[in-house]
């Protein structure tokens, strides 16, 4: 049985895709993006999540964490526990113990049919809607083998699959899964190649070329454009991501996506440093003004405000 990490199971979704959703996350991305909203996507391994806030003291963690990397620690407040992130090994051990929900693990495997299981609890949501399954991540691509078989195992039961992908990734990895996906939410970010791999660790060349076999195979494509305030917003890039998508064939519509900062507080949580954290997400003025300059190109474009 094929197996996979995931790192949540979210049910009722009704932003990843048509009608009601239940949204897949599996765990791992190639990917870096400074804007990222959700960090705890990114390493394809289980993370320990903190919420030191929460944290009553009462040092049951410490003494179940076979690596001592849980401590006291005196500071001005008096003492506090504090968590040694380079012994730790996400094992999980010190989330049994804390009743305070100051401690989670992030990532977990799982199989094809444990994902189904809960998926299969909505399906007369599904129906109701027009709904399906929605496969996201981290990046869902970066788990070839147990995203195949999670899509056919929907397909299977004749679920809508959709399948949210930044598209960096081999073409015999998007063509070993594509036969089993209904629609791809494909993200588009930033049309230099310089500034793409600056603001998200690598190229664009690989997720153009992707997105243009895809759209020329007939796939049914929605585009989602996340607005990045002075990284991805300026006239030059708006203008290349509408020349492009104007020629993509099969293309349903372009989705705006502002940024939002609900990431900041999650890398906090894992310990790991924010890389935009005084960014703000864009007006709800601003977002009309970037849409109706992708209208210009004769695309539909949806907001998301
Ligand atoms: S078990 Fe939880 S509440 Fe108790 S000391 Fe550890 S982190 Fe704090
Ligand atoms: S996850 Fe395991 S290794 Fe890490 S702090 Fe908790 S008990 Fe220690």
């Amino acid at each position: 049985m094929t197996k996979g990490i995931i790192f949540d199971i979210k049910q009722f979704s009704i932003h990843d895709g048509p009608g009601i959703r239940t949204t897949v996350f599996l765990k791992g991305c190639p990917l870096s993006c400074w804007w990222c909203h959700n960090p705890e996507g990114q390493a394809m391994k289980p993370e320990l999540i903190l919420r030191p806030e929460r944290c009553i003291g009462c040092g049951a963690c410490l003494e179940v964490c076979e690596q001592g990397a849980i401590l006291w620690r005196s500071g001005q407040d008096g003492e506090r526990i504090v968590t040694d992130r380079e012994r730790c090994t996400a094992c999980g051990d010190c989330v049994q113990v804390c009743y305070a929900e100051a401690r989670e693990l992030v990532g977990r495997e799982v199989t094809v049919a444990e994902v189904m299981d809960a998926i299969e609890r909505d399906t007369a949501f599904y129906d109701q809607s027009g709904g399906g399954v929605t496969v996201s991540g981290g990046e869902p691509l970066a788990q070839p083998d147990f995203l195949r078989e999670l899509l056919r195992a929907c397909q299977y039961r004749g679920l809508h699959t959709a399948l949210d992908t930044c598209g960096f990734a081999p073409w015999e990895a998007l063509d070993s899964v594509r036969q089993y996906v209904d629609l791809f939410l494909y993200d588009l970010k930033l049309m230099d190649d310089a500034r793409h791999r600056a603001f998200t660790g690598v190229s664009n060349e690989r997720i153009l070329e992707n997105l243009q076999r895809l759209s020329r195979e007939g796939h049914r494509l929605i585009l989602r454009v996340p607005i990045i305030p002075g990284i991805n917003d300026d006239e030059e890039n708006l203008q290349a991501i509408g020349a492009f998508a104007a020629d993509l064939p099969h293309l349903k519509r372009v989705d705006l996506l502002p940024y939002h900062r609900i990431g900041r507080d999650k890398y906090r949580r894992l310990g790991k440093p924010c890389p935009m954290p005084e960014t703000e997400p864009p007006s709800e003025a601003r977002m009309d003004e970037i849409a109706q300059v992708l209208r210009k190109f004769d695309l539909p474009v949806s907001l998301n405000h």
